[in-house]
Order: structure tokens, then sequence, then C-alpha cells
């Protein structure tokens, strides 16, 4: 049982009163509507933090609050529960904005070999299998490995393993309306639950 523990992480601020917290951070005003990223961000974390509690897995929460958390207060409190838990690494999940040409899922670590690499790995093997119809942007050639390695600060300011999850494009009009779709977003929470529930019971 190696029992890893997460700690979530909701990129951006969420919404207040009907008022999006961050700027930028959002798709174009399309069909459907605006989708802010900060909320799109805290549906995904609620689903697995749905799942989690129904499954008794334990996992901590750096952002709960709406208002938007500056990336210094998340690293500090991901560090604080990783002194006190060291059986533990962080998940921040986020959507991406690619120019309206970037379509399709990656998930960033640091760069260099880190523990964070071997869990990654897990997340993002176990995604391309769950999600056999979804672009993979993944990184197979340059290390070996799936992920790709960018020095982002709630990568590098955090001292345990952390992995920063890209689950869409905002702005490409097919992954636009996926990330609209709860289906879509069920198949996304399910694999990420599955990689969650494999690191702490298996
Ligand atoms: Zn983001």
């Amino acid at each position: 049982m190696s029992r890893l523990v997460p700690i979530l992480d909701n990129g951006h601020g969420g919404m207040i009163g009907g008022v999006y917290q961050t700027a930028g951070k959002r798709s174009p005003k399309w069909e459907l509507g605006t989708l802010y990223e900060g909320m799109f961000n805290r549906w995904i974390v609620n689903g697995i933090i749905e799942q989690l509690d129904i499954m008794a897995i334990p996992y901590y929460h750096v952002s709960p609050e709406p208002r938007d958390v500056s990336l210094g207060t998340r690293c500090d409190r991901a560090n604080t529960i990783h002194s006190k838990d060291p059986n533990t690494y962080l998940l921040s999940i986020h959507a991406n904005i690619g120019g309206g040409k970037g379509t399709g899922i990656e998930g960033f670590t640091s760069t260099g070999a880190t523990a964070s690499d071997r869990i990654a790995e897990l997340f993002l093997c176990n995604i391309e299998n769950d999600m056999c119809n979804e672009r993979m942007r993944f990184d197979y050639y340059s290390d070996g490995d799936r992920d790709k390695e960018r020095d982002y600060r709630v990568l590098t300011g955090t001292n345990g393993p952390a992995l920063l999850m890209e689950l869409g494009f905002m702005d490409h009009p097919s992954d636009y309306k996926k990330l609209w779709d709860k289906w879509h977003r069920q198949e996304l929470i399910n694999s990420l639950v599955g990689s969650i529930d494999q690191l702490y019971n298996e």
C-alpha cells in the first residue's frame, strides 16, 4: 500500500455572486456562454472530492475559497501540509488557452527527473486509456515518459511531488463543447479518481 494522498488545487478564482474572480483565464463567448477556467477547475475538483469522500480516500485542498488564492499562498499551504504529511503530492487542475489552435489533454511536472515523474506517468497513462477518443499532447520521445516538463510556480514552489493537468482548450471549438459537457467532465473525473485510488490503495 503506497498510501499516497493528493493535495487538490483548483487553479485561479471561482465565482462570487456571479462575478468571476480572475482576469483573463476564460473561453471566448461562444454559443454555450463564457467558460471561466476557475469555475471549470472547481467543477472537476468538486467532482473528485465527492468520489473520494464516498470511497473514504483522504485528500487535502489548498484552494477551497471562491476568491483567487495566490500561487504563493497555494504553494505555502501545500508545503505546510507536506511537512506534516510527507506522503502527499499536489494535483493542480486547469483548462488551457492555445490561440484557437491547441486541442487535447496534457500534464506537466517540473524539469528534470523528480519524484513527480512516476506519479504523472500513472495519471497520464490512465487518462490516455480511459479517454481513448481524446487527443493526448504527450511528450513521449524526449525522455521516455508522457509528461511535459515546465517550471510552473506551483510545480517548482512545492516541496513534494507535483503534477499540473490541463484538461482541454477553452478556446478550441470542439474542446470548448466537451468542457461544457457533463458526461465528458464525469469521464475526466472518473479517470483522475481512478489514479488517485491506485496511488492510495495499491
Ligand atoms: Zn490555469
